[in-house]
């Protein structure tokens, strides 16, 4: 009785150990899956690295006194840091080479280079959101007959940029007018071709308005024929391996950037003192940094170097105040190089406000004691700026304008905000209402504005990556700046 009891226990137990091990059979972890890709996205950000393809040109990015600079660069810059990247800049040899390595296995994981989207480019990159509206315009030599519609190209020698958006705009024109003969160049960029129309090589050529804008004072022959087409937009593109998730965080950038200023800031910084020149006076200063820049050049550095400042800025608001010319006077009194008055002049030290030197030494002593005085919270660039405005204006009107600002819940420490509030300084409704009252705060801006713009000229002449381009060869530089300047490195 017992035995077979104990038989029947040692079976359930057989049974159970046999169940028990069967289920825990089925349990067991299924093979394992492949591992899953990480995204583009993720890969980027495991590497911490992004890595963008540009072109070097005064439009998109390019060495300036504090280094790298351009439009597209401190745009994709920004978008770096917002995701924590460090980013990698790589310049194309030209389009081709541009779109190649974007496509290419181990290539470059966008595009930030003034590119327009086009149908052919469609099928071989993603686009991102518009961030920039440009016009494609085509350019003719001052002089020679203007071209006004798209029939006069035809008999014109015309160069464009090789696969750029404007020889795909000639290719469809051409397959309306098969007269229409064009060359594609693989070798220029776009000062090239504005160049080579200013010195009469070519007739024709066609590039955004923006690049022409950014370039347009090196060349003073250089005049706009016409638009040819509509409005386009630029934009940011990947190549179509990558899987929309950059792609995504590009928009979500992009549109943000829009929202919260960011792009308007930039394209103020970039192109919002374009206008100030116009054709004539971009003849002019073509030819002024030429002649006059080179008698003072060494004046500026070296006032500059003593202060730290640096010497193109100081040579930006000579060049305003007097075109480079020492005996310069004005109705209201002030004379010189630096049109500075007597009580300035006084003030700095200044013997004789017809010496360049004197008048150099003095603007420079005192843009550098105003900047010294502006208050800490306002941080550069924009201090540079406040500087500015306040050589032009004074400081008792900077001290009104900031506080407008502060009232209109602006930032008073930001040079955009307080530039909106310097008009109202010379209207009654406003200025009755400040402190120190009456100002033509509105020359003030323009003031700013055109420093502002001649400083970028000269620091884009002056750009050690200059040396040996074309554009220095062409002679559009500024004699001495081709050999190494030694204090230039401490600017
Ligand atoms: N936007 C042009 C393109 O995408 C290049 C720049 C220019 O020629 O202005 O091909």
């Amino acid at each position: 009785m017992f035995a077979k009891h104990a038989l029947c226990l040692k079976r359930i137990a057989w049974i159970m150990a046999t169940v028990i091990f069967l289920l825990l059979q089925g349990c067991e972890e299924p093979e394992e899956a492949p591992p899953v890709q990480p995204t583009t996205l993720e890969r980027i950000q495991k590497e911490g690295v992004l890595r963008v393809i540009t072109r070097n040109s005064p439009a998109t990015y390019f060495q300036d006194r504090n280094g790298d600079t351009g439009f597209e660069y401190e745009l994709v810059k920004r978008f770096a840091t917002e995701l924590g990247l460090k980013l990698q800049i790589e310049t194309a040899d030209n389009l081709d080479d541009l779109f190649n390595r974007l496509n290419s296995k181990d290539g470059p994981d966008l595009a930030a280079a003034g590119l327009t989207p086009s149908p052919s480019r469609q099928d071989n990159v993603n686009t991102s959101h518009p961030y920039l509206d440009v016009v494609p315009q085509v350019i003719y030599r001052n002089g020679t007959r203007r071209p006004t519609k798209a029939d006069d190209l035809i008999g014109k020698r015309i160069m464009v940029l090789k696969s750029s958006s404007q020889a795909e705009q000639l290719a469809a024109l051409k397959a309306q007018k098969p007269e229409l003969s064009y060359e594609e160049s693989d070798q220029v960029e776009v000062a090239d071709l504005l160049k080579m129309v200013d010195e009469g090589q070519i007739d024709l050529t066609l590039v955004d308005s923006n690049e022409l804008a950014m370039n347009q004072v090196y060349y003073p022959n250089v005049r706009v024929a016409f638009d040819l087409g509509d409005t386009q937009s630029l934009a940011w593109m990947t190549g179509k391996q990558e899987d929309g998730t950059l792609m995504k965080a590009i928009n979500s950038f992009l549109d943000k950037a829009k929202q919260d200023n960011t792009l308007q800031q930039l394209k103020e910084r970039y192109y919002g003192h374009v206008d100030v020149l116009g054709y004539v006076g971009a003849y002019t200063f073509a030819q002024h940094l030429q002649q006059r820049l080179p008698l003072y050049e060494k004046h500026f550095r070296k006032a500059a170097q003593q202060r730290n400042l640096d010497w193109r800025l100081l040579a930006a608001i000579g060049y305003q105040e007097s075109l480079w010319q020492p005996d310069a006077t004005s109705k209201t009194g002030v004379r010189g190089l630096m049109m500075l008055t007597n009580d300035t002049a006084q003030a700095m030290g200044v013997a004789n406000r017809l010496d360049p030197l004197q008048s150099i030494e003095g603007g420079a002593r005192y843009f550098n004691q105003i900047r010294n005085q502006l208050p800490e919270s306002i941080k550069e660039p924009d201090r540079t700026w406040f500087a500015l405005a306040t050589y032009n204006i004074g400081a008792a009107h900077i001290i009104d304008a900031r506080k407008m600002a502060e009232a209109e819940g602006l930032n008073p420490n930001r040079w955009l905000d307080v530039k909106r509030m310097l008009p109202r300084l010379s209207q009654k409704q406003w200025y009755s209402k400040t402190r120190y009252g009456y100002a033509r705060g509105g020359e003030t801006v323009h003031f700013v504005q055109n420093v502002r713009r001649y400083y970028d000229i000269l620091t884009w002449v002056t750009q050690p990556q200059m040396e040996g381009s074309q554009l220095a060869k062409s002679g559009m530089h500024l004699p001495g700046v081709t050999e190494k300047q030694p204090e230039e490195q401490e600017l």
